[in-house]
């Protein structure tokens, strides 16, 4: 088909297109996915595609589509979670998205079962668990998870263990552990062995909820809290219990001051600002909870050539907040950006209470802004010293690959073709 029928193809299916919400796909000859959008009014929306002012990438994505699709959805929240899940099954070339967007880990507390375990995980769904996520990088999870068991003991084991029904919330090691013996974690205190019997049910979940402040970013609440126990234990001459809560409150605190942002009392809001260059871009994220800044992460994203900073964070937003394990009520960004009120809507109905978006134009959340802005030019240059030493060291491979088999330069395509038989019989072949 040439340019103009193509064209003229794609505008006569657009016609048929429903005035509702819904979400729409451009696809090239192949079927492959080269765009998903969103829209309140689906036809209005794909008709803006034929019109005269777009951006350079949707002009070429128009070029190279043949066919377009879309799916209704009951309201534009809904696709705005569809439009999300279908970036991230189809990665189409033309929209910006998460890099490694399948791998970003959450943390998990199984509150499912009695004796709740806490653990990194890659996969949301467990409507029983409580997850915290989506963060940049698993180092960084593993990091905060071995500072927590160190301060909230906790099993990591799979044992079923239950509580006993004596009334008194004893577990029942027999069916739990044979031999009754605690395994190396109990010893290295990082367990209070319900698996014996150590510890009640009780007790062991009280733990637990500590961790889930801690990993709220409640450090005041919770440094509050252990000093008061900590008195207790002291008063009542529980001299071992007083020195170990003294250890956990000296650790909260040096958490406390390591955060160098905690003057927003009371506040739960997240921070995203972008920087964008030259087709890259980096999305930078503070968590502030109870007015400190409780973690900051950076994103990459893919696909933004041509894009602005609006156009990535609001992209960024629509993805991000459709599989995070919480919404706060408050958005913090440092310009405007594009279909606000119908982000509103989608992250309202995702919270289950109200959200907004704030562009702060003084004060202090002006300059939280402004530092995430900062924070994320300077990841995105370090990103690309990495890709671009990364790309570096492919190509060093691919030369020394090719002098060492007499190639002229470097291969462009590897084919590997594995061969297996049983005994010279039944040949099964694979190209790779
Ligand atoms: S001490 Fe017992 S409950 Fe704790 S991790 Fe080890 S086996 Fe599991």
């Amino acid at each position: 088909m040439d340019k103009t029928s193509r064209r003229e193809s794609l505008e006569a299916q657009v016609a048929s297109f429903p005035a509702k919400p819904g979400v729409y796909l451009f696809k090239d000859a192949k079927g492959r996915v080269l765009y998903v959008g969103k829209a309140d009014v689906l036809r209005d929306r794909v008709r803006a595609y034929f019109g005269p002012t777009l951006e350079v990438r949707h002009i070429r994505m128009v070029e190279r589509a043949e066919r377009l699709e879309y799916v209704l959805t009951d309201s534009i929240s809904e696709a705005f979670l569809l439009e999300s899940n279908l970036i991230k099954q189809h990665h189409p070339r033309y929209n910006i998205r998460l890099k490694d967007d399948k791998s970003y880990p959450y943390v998990k507390v199984t509150f499912g079962e009695d004796f709740p375990r806490i653990l990194r995980t890659r996969t949301l769904g467990d409507r029983s668990a409580r997850y915290f996520g989506p963060f940049a990088n698993a180092k960084s999870v593993d990091q905060s998870l071995d500072l927590l068991q160190k301060l909230f003991p906790y099993r990591t084991c799979k044992l079923n263990i239950v509580a006993a029904d004596d009334g008194r919330g004893r577990t029942v090691p027999p069916s739990a552990l044979p031999g009754g013996r605690p395994c190396l974690l109990f010893h290295l205190k990082r367990c209070t062995a319900p698996c014996v019997g150590n510890t009640t049910r009780d007790e062991y979940r009280e733990t637990v909820e500590k961790s889930v402040l801690f990993l709220e970013g409640r450090y005041e609440a919770l440094a509050r809290d252990t000093k008061k126990e900590m008195q207790q234990a002291s008063d009542a001459l529980a001299y071992e219990r007083a020195a170990t809560l003294r250890d956990r409150l000296v650790a909260i605190e040096r958490t406390l001051d390591r955060q160098e942002v905690h003057a927003y009392k009371g506040d739960d809001f997240d921070v995203h600002a972008a920087a964008v260059d030259e087709g890259d871009a980096v999305v930078q994220v503070f968590r502030v909870r109870d007015g400190t800044v409780v973690s900051r992460d950076h994103f990459s994203l893919e696909g933004s050539e041509g894009a602005l900073a609006p156009d990535v964070l609001a992209s960024f937003l629509r993805q991000h907040y459709a599989v995070a394990a919480a919404v706060p009520p408050e958005i913090v960004v440092p310009l405007p950006i594009p279909e606000v009120e119908a982000f509103e809507a989608f992250a309202t109905e995702r919270r289950g209470g109200p959200v907004r978006i704030l562009v702060p134009q003084r004060g202090k959340k002006r300059h939280l802004a402004d530092l995430a802005e900062r924070n994320a030019k300077d990841a995105l240059e370090q990103e690309r010293v990495r890709w671009m030493a990364d790309r570096g060291k492919t190509d060093t491979a691919l030369r020394e690959l090719a002098d060492a088999v007499g190639l002229e330069g470097p291969p462009k395509r590897i084919e590997c073709y594995d061969v297996s038989h049983v005994q010279g019989t039944s040949v099964v072949s694979s190209m790779v």
